[in-house]
């Protein structure tokens, strides 16, 4: 339970943490047994079950899942669940987010990543009160697992003056409900002693607060990197920190699709072998305008992929030729990427906008089906983060993290084929309830473990408050947003204008 107390002066909240932060990976609820169901436990077989169970023990993970009733006798303690009509399957996992962004949407609809960046980052940002940030991560993460996602890999913002504020988005994240690796940014501002100092207090603190940050463990921390985007020095500070902590690393690597900018890019790719980064602790974010030299490096030496469809749209990136990169033995995940740049966080939407774009480029249904996509936004992200005996799939041993998904709508019925079905048909409007660990945490769109209206209320008139300040700031003229990317800032300075939106766009009518 958060406590907050409002100062006199009324000008900022001081949030108090009385819980032990922290997802417990084990639990007290009683076992489950979800009855009568159509199970797609996204196992190696690729099959479905048309009408079984599954079980989950009093930990919180599968016990059994198969066809018919189960064997065994069950006890009164069992708590049973009728499943008819339903289709059962695991909880999505999102392998790239930014879950603070959550509140800002619709901005910088004109421009690809960075004119983006300028017109999100570098506009809203620097507004940020310390204590926003655990507010918006809690509330993205709560809008991931109300679409049916149960384990992010949220990649943060670290503008935090104290340790603690920045542990703070890991708490809001984790007071979700929803597993968290939690992706730890070093700071550019310091010096690599000072982001050494930084990141060991981190680590001391989240283990002191029971929060598990070990690898391969979720939660877990990761290191979250802007790689090569920022050039080979903050590159270097990034590696150098996961490998003296050593912690896997995901970085943005070849989003932006302005040829002068990806030709840079290209051209630090060995940087990452100087570094002796690429292996499968190395994760690539986005990763769009690749050639094959680096695709076959990539895949000879198991480092692993993000793809985003959603934000790669919308952002105008561009589409990764996936069955190519998969021809390099490359592993390749899902994410749904920020809430400022996907805008909405819906798995189904994301492996629709995926797998139709792969379709439509290669005029052939067979080059990516409907289990291919959803494979990847469940065992193949797992699998890409090095959790995929934990999660990712409904199988014995594993967590029972998943989500019923009620197709008997009119719109949505009747289903012939639930695989395809689910992928082709489905979204958030079909999730009845999610569980992470067995645990129920949404049921039909109302969180179980949030104060669902206090996050709404913090988040509106934190954004209120922000909003004002961009808007006296562009009206006293005293805008300076500096530069994000040391290193590009010529190429940068094409991508900018001083409109904040582009004049089509984010007009309210004015009175005559
Ligand atoms: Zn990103």
């Amino acid at each position: 339970m958060d406590f907050l107390f409002k100062l006199p002066n009324g000008s900022f909240f001081v949030l108090l943490s009385l819980l032990v932060v922290g997802f417990t990976s084990s639990k007290a609820s009683p076992p489950l047994i979800v009855e009568n169901a159509t199970i797609i436990p996204v196992d190696g077989s690729g099959e479905y079950i048309a009408s079984g169970y599954l079980l989950v023990d009093d930990e919180g993970k599968v016990q059994a899942v198969g066809m018919g009733e189960p064997s065994m006798e069950l006890g009164p303690e069992v708590m049973r669940i009728d499943g008819s009509g339903k289709i059962i399957m695991p909880g999505f996992l999102s392998g790239h987010s930014h879950l603070y962004q959550s509140p800002f949407r619709g901005l910088g609809v004109h421009h690809t990543l960075l004119g983006w960046i300028y017109c999100y980052h570098m506009s809203y940002g620097p507004f940020y009160d310390p204590s926003d940030l655990y507010w918006f991560s809690k509330h993205g993460a709560m809008d991931y697992l109300g679409h049916g996602i149960t384990t992010i890999y949220d990649w943060t913002l670290n503008n935090s003056e104290t340790v603690d504020d920045y542990v703070d988005l890991y708490r809001g994240s984790l007071d979700s409900g929803a597993r968290i690796i939690f992706g730890f940014g070093s700071d550019m501002g310091k010096s690599l002693d000072e982001n050494r100092t930084y990141l060991k207090e981190y680590l001391s603190i989240i283990e002191d607060e029971g929060m598990d940050a070990s690898h391969p463990r979720v939660p877990a921390v990761w290191m979250a990197g802007l790689g090569l985007l920022n050039g080979r020095e903050r590159a270097t500070m990034e590696f150098t920190l996961a490998r003296e902590f050593d912690l896997p690393m995901q970085v943005h690597y070849l989003e932006e699709p302005d040829p002068t900018y990806v030709a840079i890019q290209r051209g630090l790719f060995p940087v990452y072998d100087d570094l002796e980064m690429m292996g499968p602790n190395l994760n690539f974010a986005h990763f769009i305008n690749v050639t094959d030299e680096i695709l076959q490096r990539t895949g000879e030496s198991k480092t692993t992929m993000i793809w985003n469809p959603l934000s790669n749209g919308r952002l105008a990136s561009g589409l990764p030729d996936i069955p190519h990169y998969q021809e390099f033995g490359i592993e390749v995940g899902m994410g749904i990427d920020g809430q400022a740049s996907a805008d909405i966080s819906d798995p189904f939407e994301n492996m629709r906008m995926g797998m139709y774009a792969i379709r439509m480029k290669y005029q052939n249904a067979d080059v990516m089906m409907p289990l291919d996509v959803l494979r990847m936004h469940t065992i193949g992200t797992a699998r890409t983060l090095g959790i995929e005996d934990q999660v990712g799939s409904l199988e014995v041993g594993k967590w029972a993290d998943f989500i019923i998904v009620d197709p008997r709508s009119m719109e949505t019925s009747p289903v012939i084929n639930p695989i395809e079905h689910v992928v082709l048909t489905c979204s958030v409007a079909n999730l009845e309830s999610v569980y992470v660990g067995g645990e129920k945490v949404v049921d039909d769109g109302i969180f179980l473990k949030v104060d669902q209206e206090a996050v709404q209320h913090e988040v509106t008139w934190r954004l209120d408050r922000i909003q004002e300040q961009v808007d006296d700031s562009l009206e006293a003229e005293t805008w300076d947003r500096g530069t994000v990317l040391p290193g590009l800032d010529e190429y940068q300075q094409n991508h900018f204008s001083d409109d904040h939106e582009h004049p089509r766009y984010g007009k309210a009518r004015e009175e005559d």
